[in-house]
């Protein structure tokens, strides 16, 4: 399976396999290694190490695997660094009590996220932005497939039309989002969502985006995010528009990928 040679974990080259996608795509050959952590650190200057894209792309070329890929491998890393730091806490901690013959500490049991007692913003680390409810529900449908052997890992999708209940209790924990720009600002602005802690934000379809009039929802996002996020674009066309908005919300303008 030639997703195997691009370095992504084993959990989303087996989600790949079961969908028969075999070989990348091209436009997945050129932005997925670029998009993905350089070892050992910075690259353009990016104190996170990883780059920022603005990839050329048509509908059908296998675009969306093409930033939902190395999204999902950061967050699947991430979240196990994460995991194997709080079992370390974990067992310093028991054997600290058990060097002053105390009984072993309990592990922090998780809350239930359905007790609205319990309720917290959603903080996801990932968003997508896409112009259209369509878009934004197909691009999360393929966010799940892919997922689907990852535990733990949460992708909520955040359109216009659907209740706010229902997309309120399932954005809680959710690790990626997937929204249309205006009602994520809603959410925002009504504080069920921050958006402070998204460290990768992707542009799909940013041609469409500005023809449907979110270019200031677009900056208003942007500011929001943290700027040491990583940043991709993906846009049928690179008109001048497009290139100034590149501009506006990633290191000088991102890394062209045709
Ligand atoms: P997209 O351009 O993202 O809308 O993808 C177009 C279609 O190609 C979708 O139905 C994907 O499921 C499919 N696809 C994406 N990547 C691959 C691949 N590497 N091999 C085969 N099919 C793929």
């Amino acid at each position: 399976n030639g997703f195997v040679e691009l370095g992504l974990a084993p959990e989303l080259v087996q989600a790949v396999a079961d969908l028969g996608y075999t070989q990348p795509t091209a436009v997945q050959l050129r932005a997925i290694p670029l998009a993905l952590p350089t070892a050992g650190g910075s690259k353009d200057g990016l104190s996170n190490g990883y780059s920022d894209l603005m990839v050329s792309s048509q509908t059908g070329s296998g675009k969306t695997a093409a930033f939902l890929l190395p999204v999902l491998h950061t967050l699947i890393q991430q979240m196990a660094e994460q995991e194997a730091a709080e079992r370390a806490e974990f067992e310093q901690a028991c054997a600290d009590a058990a060097a002053k013959g105390e009984p072993a500490p309990k592990r922090a049991k998780r809350k239930d996220p359905t007790n609205p007692r319990n309720f917290k913003a959603a903080v996801p680390g990932a968003l997508i932005l896409c112009p259209t409810r369509e878009l934004a529900q197909q691009v999360a449908h393929d966010a799940i497939e892919l997922v689907k052997h990852t535990r733990g890992l949460r992708v909520a999708n955040v359109v216009g039309g659907i209740p706010y209940q229902l997309q309120i209790a399932k954005l809680q924990n959710a690790n990626l989002v997937v929204a249309t720009p205006g009602r994520l600002l809603d959410l925002q602005r009504s504080m069920q969502i921050k958006l402070d802690q998204v460290q990768f934000l992707v542009v799909d379809e940013a041609d469409r985006m500005l023809d449907l009039g979110f270019s200031d929802d677009l900056a208003d996002i942007n500011d929001m995010t943290s700027q040491r996020r990583q940043t991709m674009m993906f846009s049928a066309t690179f008109a001048p528009r497009i290139q100034q908005l590149a501009m506006r919300v990633m290191h000088d303008g991102g890394s062209s990928v045709q």
